[in-house]
């Protein structure tokens, strides 16, 4: 079956005998890279998912209510959002942030546009084009439907667990959940590591670095943000490489890259988005 860019067939949360029937007629998208991605859950079920998902971090982890801290990282997210392209169904105010008041070195972005930075990443990301790199992949992780790759993935292994159980309904539900939560990488929060594919990675890596250049931010500073994120090792790692792993090769291919995007990023400074969010940012 041909499988065009804004083509998708998804059944949505099937019953698995179902699921079994329908699985050659569903699921394909076709990723930034151009691969085929078996996607087996509606934008509307992910965007759901990642609103409560979204809902319950904010009430369980503190937020940031410094006025100052909250502006320069919203601008710098922003300018971010604004470039990712109309396509992907995201319009610049579907995106909500939230900066959380904790020292881990982490940030995610969830279906249904939802972005979530932690205090700990603005020690390590230390200027605005480091903290658009990683808003940047963030949010590619959103655009290229990772997490919906993933949980299709967690959905065809229970299939071959539920399949044989008598108590199909019961069984599914539960399981589902928990594999949703997996999938959308909040594992360490709740005991739970899920991390994200080197595929998925490298697919997040190229579409951020594009988006943030387009934006004004320079893509040179992906790479030496994901330096310093390697070398940020010792006791305790970053939180966000549980989740993204970063092996050299990641650091090599962003580098790579650079030659790419740096002409988006001069044409972005020659068409005036220049962000100046460094101005905001506390010291
Ligand atoms: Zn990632």
């Amino acid at each position: 079956m041909p499988c065009l860019m804004k083509q998708r067939c998804r059944p949505g949360w099937l019953a698995p005998l179902a699921l079994t029937a329908t699985l050659a007629l569903t699921g394909c998208a076709v990723s930034p890279t151009g691969e085929r991605t078996l996607l087996l859950n509606s934008p509307t079920q992910m965007n759901a998912l990642g609103s409560q998902s979204f809902e319950q971090m904010k009430q369980k982890i503190p937020i940031e209510n410094d006025t100052r801290i909250n502006r320069y990282v919203q601008c710098v997210s922003d300018a971010v959002v604004m470039q990712v392209p109309r396509e992907y169904g995201y319009a610049p105010q579907d995106w909500e942030l939230v900066v959380f008041k904790d020292d881990s070195v982490n940030a995610f972005a969830l279906p249904g546009g939802k972005i979530g930075v932690y205090t700990g990443m603005l020690k390590v990301a230390n200027n605005q084009h480091q903290l658009a790199s990683v808003v940047g992949h963030e949010v590619a992780h959103v655009l290229a439907q990772h997490s919906n790759a993933r949980m299709s993935q967690q959905q065809l292994t229970q299939l071959g667990i539920v399949a044989t159980s008598v108590a199909l309904a019961d069984r599914v539900d539960s399981r589902t959940q928990q594999a949703a939560i997996m999938a959308l990488g909040l594992g360490a929060q709740y005991g739970i590591l899920l991390p994200y594919s080197r595929k998925h990675e490298s697919e997040a890596d190229m579409l951020g670095q594009e988006i943030m250049a387009k934006a004004g931010f320079d893509p040179r500073e992906a790479v030496t943000l994901w330096q310093k994120m390697a070398q940020t090792g010792g006791a305790t790692p970053p939180e966000l490489l549980s989740t993204h792993p970063a092996p050299s090769t990641r650091i090599q291919q962003l580098d790579a890259q650079v030659q790419q995007y740096m002409p988006l990023y001069q044409q972005a400074l020659a068409a005036g988005r220049k962000p100046n969010c460094d101005r905001l940012r506390p010291r």
